[in-house]
């Protein structure tokens, strides 16, 4: 029978070392996987490579399409990027899957609260899209970008995910009732694609909540669909409540490849002392069999991984302190010893295989659009009233007429007795009632010449869309 190929990336600090148990345990198990090695992560930074991640790795990457990876390190001065990062974007690989389960014999808070739940953090979109300028010498922006496919994507992966575990629920976690268009995107698109899922229960959730009842009763969880950033912060916080980053593992899911990967990183202080938890890449290999539908082979370690720790007899530092403690290779060795056993008092999960949602069309476009004005940010060290003066008087000629001037997103002009503290940064918000693109993109820049021979530089201008009757832009605080 031909092997199954998949990519091994060893990565930095003690990612040789945990890669080196998982590829232990699973090369056991029997499962016919052909290991192609490949390089990432610091020494590729220290070859020049600024990316992090060479051409031959990608190669590798595109042709088996699986890759099991350890951690990367991104060292200071070197690539400006994670090779992380770059993986992930490379690959589109849009979803990520961050499991967490109480473990028997890791004692934590939770302990017989019976935590059992998976984030599906959104992976390539949000303010990791790492676009950020310096609008003024004191004011930094980040483009939070969100799309329409996006949302769907990682909405339908939620969903399958939910399917493939015999899960009940989905909550879709989100800041919606502030960031309406983006955070709201992914709220309406989860309330839209629900219905295609009636054996599910789908319930939306405000992230902060959801942080704060992933304290108070994680139990209630089962999956959480939510964007990059929210789910980067309460995965984390989800790994700790079953005991930490050593046992956290991770899946990069992508419609063509997958990468999986502990979420912990390298650890260099630990780097080959043989010394720290290699679960997290155990598991991460477990999550990669089920996802290759070897689910033998994954039941195989996962049982023999819970037995070992329920046992006590062989465990890390992290989790017995340092006089009781075996090393990895021998935790690693105990696990293999327990091939067969399985964990008491843990009722085994039936997995089923994961359907990758495909959706390869974009939204059709509007039926109508329309301009309705422009938002014109400016730098000045001015006074509120006086930046207001001046961008009326600079829109004069012009079908412009100024609605209002907001610094740091709360209206303070015309004056509305909000006691904001401003900075040299000010959104001014011109609008041309006839909604009529053309002429409004034609006027645009006579108000520019007009507004810098006003003494103002701008720095950045947004076009207020509407598409089909809805208004494609927020209002500010204080604006009606
Ligand atoms: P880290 O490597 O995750 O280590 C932080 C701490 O977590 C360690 O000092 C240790 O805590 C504990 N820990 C992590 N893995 C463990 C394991 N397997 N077993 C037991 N304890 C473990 O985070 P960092 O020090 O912030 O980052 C180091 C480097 O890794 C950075 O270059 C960063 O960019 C990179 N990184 C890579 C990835 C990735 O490749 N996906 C992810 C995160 C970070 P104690 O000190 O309390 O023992």
């Amino acid at each position: 029978m031909s092997k199954r190929q998949v990519t091994l990336i060893p990565g930095d600090g003690i990612g040789p070392e945990v890669v080196a148990s998982a590829r232990q345990l699973i090369d056991a198990t029997g499962v016919g996987i052909e290991w192609i090695e490949a390089e990432a992560g610091a020494s590729v930074f220290k070859k020049g490579i600024a990316s992090g991640v060479p051409k031959d790795t990608i190669e590798a990457i595109s042709k088996t399409r699986v890759a099991l990876k350890g951690p990367l390190e991104t060292p200071v001065g070197y690539g400006e990027k994670s090779a992380n990062v770059t993986l992930r974007k490379l690959f589109e690989t849009f979803g990520n899957l961050r499991p967490v389960r109480e473990l028997p014999g890791v004692p934590t808070p939770y302990s017989g609260r019976g935590v059992d739940l998976i984030v599906v953090r959104e992976n390539v979109e949000d303010l990791y899209a790492g676009i950020e300028h310096m609008q003024t010498p004191t004011v930094a922006q980040c483009l939070k970008l969100i799309s329409a496919k996006g949302c769907e994507k990682i909405v339908r992966l939620a969903f399958e995910v939910a399917r493939a575990e015999g899960r009940k629920s989905v909550h879709c976690a989100t800041k919606a009732n502030i960031m309406k268009l983006t955070e709201g995107m992914l709220k309406r698109t989860f309330e839209r694609i629900a219905p295609e899922y009636p054996d599910i229960q789908a319930s939306h959730i405000i992230i902060d909540n959801c942080a704060h009842q992933l304290v108070k009763k994680p139990e209630q969880f089962e999956v959480i669909v939510t964007t990059n950033m929210n789910g980067d912060i309460i995965s984390d916080l989800s790994s700790a409540l079953i005991g930490g980053l050593g046992f956290a593992p991770s899946a990069n899911i992508g419609h063509d490849v997958a990468i999986f990967e502990a979420v912990h990183g390298s650890a260099p202080k630990y780097a080959g002392k043989d010394v720290i938890n290699p679960t997290a890449m155990i598991l991460s290999g477990v999550m990669m069999l089920r996802y290759l539908e070897e689910f033998e082979a994954a039941a195989l370690i996962e049982n023999a991984v819970l037995a070992t720790l329920q046992e006590g007899k062989s465990l890390t530092r992290d989790v017995v302190g340092d006089a009781r403690a075996v090393g990895t290779k021998a935790f690693t060795a105990a696990i293999l010893a327990n091939f067969g056993k399985r964990p008491s008092g843990v009722t085994p999960r039936v997995y089923r295989p994961l359907k990758v949602p495909r959706v390869v069309e974009n939204p059709p476009p509007p039926r109508q659009r329309g301009l309705v004005g422009v938002d014109v940010f400016v730098e000045a060290a001015l006074s509120p009233v006086e930046v207001g003066q001046k961008m009326e008087a600079a829109a004069a000629g012009t079908d412009f007429k100024l609605k209002m001037v907001s610094n740091r997103g709360t209206m303070v002009y015309p004056p509305t007795g909000a006691q904001t503290d401003c900075v040299d940064h000010w959104r001014c918000r011109f609008l041309m009632p006839s909604g009529d693109e053309s002429r409004c993109t034609a006027q645009l820049t006579q108000l520019l010449r007009q507004v810098e021979a006003a003494g103002l530089r701008w720095m950045h201008i947004e076009k207020l869309p509407q598409f089909d009757g809805a208004r494609g832009y927020t209002m500010a605080q204080g604006e009606d």
